[in-house]
C-alpha cells in the first residue's frame, strides 16, 4: 500500500516536472529581465529573436502573449490575488510595432492627440514589445472592469494588488509622480517582470523607477579613454579642452536647487566634473552636508560618486559653528539631471539606510 503511494507520488511529481519544463515558466537564456525601453530607449534589435512568448486567453477569450517566465510569475500572482478575492485579468503584454500603431491611431481618435502622447509609447519605444510588461483589467463582483477611466475608481483594489507584485517578481512601473522619470503618468494597471522577487522588492522598496534603479548600477559599457585622458587621470594639472566645445557640460545645470527643506548648488569643476553642495537642515541650528564630486557623464546627464562627504554641523544661539563631526567619506549615490525639466533627481546610499526619503527632486530655485 505504501509502495502504491510511492509510486503514484513519483509519478505525479515526474509529470509535474515534465509539464513545468514545457509551460508557462521557463527561464530563457539571453533574456534581460531589466531591459530599460522607454521613450528615449528603443526595443533592442535581436529582442524578438531572442523572445519566447505563452499565451494567455483572457476573459473575452483574446489570446495574450506574455514572456515566458514572466507568464509563470503571473499567473501565480493571479493566484494568490484570487486567494484574497481580488480578481485580475490580462488585457495586454506583448505588442509587436504593427500592432502598438493601431493603439496609438485608436488612442488618438478616441482621446486626441495630447493624451495619446502621454499614454502611449511610439511604435517600437514601448515596453510592451518586451513582453515583460503587462496590462492588467478588474473583475469586480462578476463584472470585467477594463476601462482606464472605470479603473482608476477602485484604489483599494489596486493597493492590494500593488502590495502583491515585489513577491512574483514584478514592479508598478508608472508610478505617481515620477512622470518626468518614465516619461509616462500614473498607470496602476501597468506592471512590469524583472526577473526576480530580489530585485522587484528592492526597486519596490526604494520606491525608485526602473529608470533610477539601473542608474545604480556600475556602467560596463564605458569607452576605454583615449591615451590623453588616461594620462590626466594621474593628476591635479590644468585643463585642457577636451570635450570639444571647451565647456563642461554641467554648465547647463549650474545654480541654486531647493527641494523641501533641502537646498543644493551645482557648480562646474573644471571642465569635466561636477560638484554638488547639499544641505539638509531640520532646524535652525543643525544641518547635514554633502559635499559631492564626481564625473559629469553628459550622455546620461548624471554625476555617480562613491566618495561623498558628509557632515552634521550644528550652530549655537549666535550663529558661529559649533561643532562640525563627519558622517561619512565614503557615502555612495547618484545624481540625474532632466534636459527638458532642468531638475535633478538625487539617490543616496546614507539617506537610503538612514531610512529617511531617499530619493529627492530637486528644482531650480527663483
Ligand atoms: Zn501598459
Amino acid at each position: 500500500m505504501k509502495k502504491t503511494i510511492c509510486t503514484v507520488l513519483t509519478l505525479a511529481l515526474l509529470l509535474w516536472l515534465a509539464f513545468a519544463l514545457v509551460s508557462c515558466g521557463e527561464k530563457k537564456e539571453g533574456i534581460d529581465y531589466l531591459v530599460l525601453v522607454n521613450k528615449e530607449n528603443k526595443l533592442p534589435d535581436d529582442w524578438e529573436q531572442k523572445l519566447e512568448v505563452e499565451i494567455v486567453k483572457n476573459s473575452f477569450g483574446d489570446d495574450v502573449e506574455v514572456e515566458k517566465e514572466a507568464c509563470g510569475a503571473y499567473m501565480k500572482l493571479k493566484e494568490a490575488l484570487a486567494a484574497e478575492n481580488v480578481y485580475i485579468d490580462l488585457d495586454s503584454a506583448r505588442r509587436s510595432v504593427a500592432e502598438q500603431q493601431k493603439i496609438w491611431d485608436d488612442f488618438t481618435v478616441k482621446y486626441g492627440e495630447d493624451y495619446t502622447k502621454r499614454y502611449v509609447a511610439v511604435p517600437g519605444y514601448s515596453e510592451h514589445h518586451t513582453g515583460l510588461a503587462l496590462d492588467l483589467y478588474l473583475n469586480i463582483d462578476g463584472n470585467d472592469v477594463y476601462e482606464n477611466e472605470d479603473m482608476v475608481e477602485y484604489p483599494e483594489i489596486w493597493d492590494k494588488i500593488h502590495e502583491k507584485l515585489a513577491e512574483y517578481g514584478f514592479v508598478l512601473r508608472y508610478l505617481e509622480g515620477k512622470e518626468s522619470v518614465t516619461g509616462y503618468g500614473y498607470e496602476p494597471w501597468h506592471i512590469r517582470y524583472v526577473g526576480d522577487a530580489k530585485t522587484a522588492k528592492e526597486i519596490t522598496e526604494k520606491g525608485i523607477t526602473l529608470e533610477e534603479f539601473l542608474n545604480k548600477l556600475p556602467v560596463t559599457d564605458v569607452t576605454p579613454p583615449a591615451d590623453d585622458e588616461a594620462e590626466q587621470e594621474t593628476e591635479e594639472t590644468e585643463e585642457t579642452d577636451e570635450t570639444g566645445d571647451g565647456q563642461n557640460p554641467v554648465m547647463n545645470f549650474i545654480g541654486p536647487y531647493a527641494s523641501g527643506r533641502a537646498r543644493a548648488l551645482v557648480e562646474a569643476d573644471g571642465m569635466k566634473d561636477a560638484k554638488i553642495t547639499i544641505e539638509w537642515s531640520n532646524s535652525a541650528f543643525e544641518l547635514r552636508k554633502w559635499e559631492i564630486k564626481g564625473e559629469f557623464d553628459a550622455e546620461t546627464l548624471s554625476v555617480t560618486y562613491d566618495d561623498a562627504l558628509v557632515t552634521d554641523i550644528s550652530y549655537g544661539e549666535d550663529g558661529e559653528t559649533e561643532t562640525k563631526e563627519v558622517v561619512s567619506e565614503t557615502d555612495k549615490g547618484s545624481i540625474i539631471f532632466s534636459d527638458e525639466t532642468l531638475s535633478f533627481i538625487w539617490n543616496d546610499e546614507l539617506i537610503y539606510t538612514e531610512n529617511m526619503e531617499f530619493t529627492w527632486s530637486f528644482t531650480p530655485e527663483e
